[in-house]
């Protein structure tokens, strides 16, 4: 495998984009490949080489690349404007489909990015409740902005940064941090700071550190003891959304929270995110109430369009379901491989998410930052000699979409058994 073309572009990438990249994870070390084009389950890059993709773009892509539905659904949008800086149906249209799998989301305003969306779920709890200080878990990712980038996952933790420079030390001093799969650690933050905490921002499976499930009851107890300290509760669904199943982790694990932030999936592969929850919150959102949120991109038709397209295939013929348990059988060989070595590797998952953890399964950040870092990277290497493109890192989890057919998974399988081997 040459990977000449790639390595000259990321020559003369890294004199103008900072890394030679647009978004820190995606500099794979020694050099990234460039994707040339896309479609189904398969990446190519500027050399001409195929890769399975498991990245999926780090989520939105769950029915592979160029879905021809997506793909009609935006050269249809595209015939009829894909930007006007007025209201359009189709946001109707889609707010509620989003209610009708989401009740808890009784009102809700799109954006353009997940960031975006958490940014102003975490502003409606703090204009909604008159407080300042914020919780979020250890290792949980919710967008690059200054309240939420610490012990963020996702590249931060890729590459050993805890905390960002320029993020002003008032801000962070209002974001207390507690370890996921812990509520008596969350009891006590949330008794040492009566009536200063707005809310709990939390994934309900984290996504950023490779996949972390929650233990049994341990949603019911966050949503419990927030409700009797009057802290608000935000699920950040922006992978689990669409994905666990068609009304998310707060469906499959029967747990409501006051707002919700959506996004990935939603867009069908273009830009988007959603926050939106409790009326009597959402009400608070300008013009209607005094908390400010504005963008140009809010409501991208086009996005929209995509998206739309997408819930189409995932609610039609048990699509979700059929995806989910060709998942399953996918972790349950990779299960019986890793354990068949016997290197003390773990594979965890769920619906349709999975990663090889290079040590014992993780419930919490701590736990998966002891995972052997630079043996995943090597083997992350290995695979993609083998033609198969799993996230570069050991804290992104891998996707599977519907795109991927059985023959397709199993040339994964096969590829992860030759290089587990060596
Ligand atoms: C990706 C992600 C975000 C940020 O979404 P962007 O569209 O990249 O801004 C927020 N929260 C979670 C859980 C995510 O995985």
């Amino acid at each position: 495998m040459r990977f000449n073309s790639s390595i000259g572009l990321f020559g003369k990438a890294r004199r103008l984009l900072p890394g030679g990249v647009s978004s820190p994870v995606r500099a794979i070390s020694p050099c990234p490949f460039y994707t040339a084009r896309a479609k189904g389950p398969y990446l190519w890059d500027a050399d001409g080489n195929r890769f399975i993709d498991h990245c999926l773009a780090y989520g939105p892509m769950i029915l592979g690349h160029r879905h021809p539905a997506v793909e009609a659904a935006v050269e249809k949008q595209l015939e009829k404007g894909w930007l006007y800086g007025t209201p359009s149906e189709i946001e109707i249209q889609m707010a509620e489909r989003i209610a009708g799998h989401y009740p808890s989301m009784q009102m809700m305003r799109f954006v353009s990015t997940g960031a975006e969306a958490t940014m102003a779920a975490l502003r409606v709890a703090r204009g909604a409740t008159g407080r300042n200080k914020i919780i979020k878990i250890e290792g949980g990712f919710h967008g690059a902005h200054d309240s939420v980038l610490v012990k963020a996952g996702s590249g931060a933790t890729t590459l050993g940064i805890p905390d960002s420079r320029g993020v002003p030390v008032d801000t962070a001093k209002n974001t207390l941090q507690v370890p996921f799969n812990d509520p008596e650690a969350l009891e006590k933050t949330l008794s040492s700071f009566p009536e200063e905490i707005a809310c709990l921002i939390i994934e309900p499976v984290l996504g950023n550190i490779g996949p972390v499930l929650p233990q049994e009851g341990y949603l019911k107890s966050v949503r419990d003891l927030t409700k009797e300290n009057d802290v608000l509760l935000i699920f950040d669904e922006v992978i689990t959304g669409f994905r666990l199943g068609l009304g998310g982790a707060q469906e499959l694990y029967g747990v409501t929270p006051d707002l919700t932030t959506l996004g990935k999936i939603i867009g069908g592969g273009f830009p988007i995110g959603v926050f939106g929850g409790r009326r009597d919150l959402m009400e608070q959102v300008a013009p209607s109430g005094g908390i400010y949120q504005a963008g140009t991109f809010n409501g991208s038709p086009v996005s929209l369009a995509a998206g739309m397209a997408t819930l189409d295939i995932l609610e039609g013929d048990s699509t979700l379901e059929k995806l989910n348990r060709a998942s399953d059988e996918m972790r349950e060989s990779l299960k019986e491989m890793v354990e068949d070595l016997d290197l003390g590797y773990s594979v965890v998952g769920i619906a349709s998410l999975f990663k090889v953890f290079f040590g014992p399964e993780p419930h919490n950040y701590s736990e998966a930052l002891k995972c052997d870092k630079a043996g995943y990277l090597e083997f992350f290497h290995r695979m993609l000699r083998k033609g198969v493109f799993i996230t570069p890192s050991q804290f992104e989890t891998d996707f599977i979409s519907t795109a991927h057919s059985r023959e397709v998974l199993e040339a994964t399988l096969e590829a992860f058994r030759s290089c587990l081997k060596s």
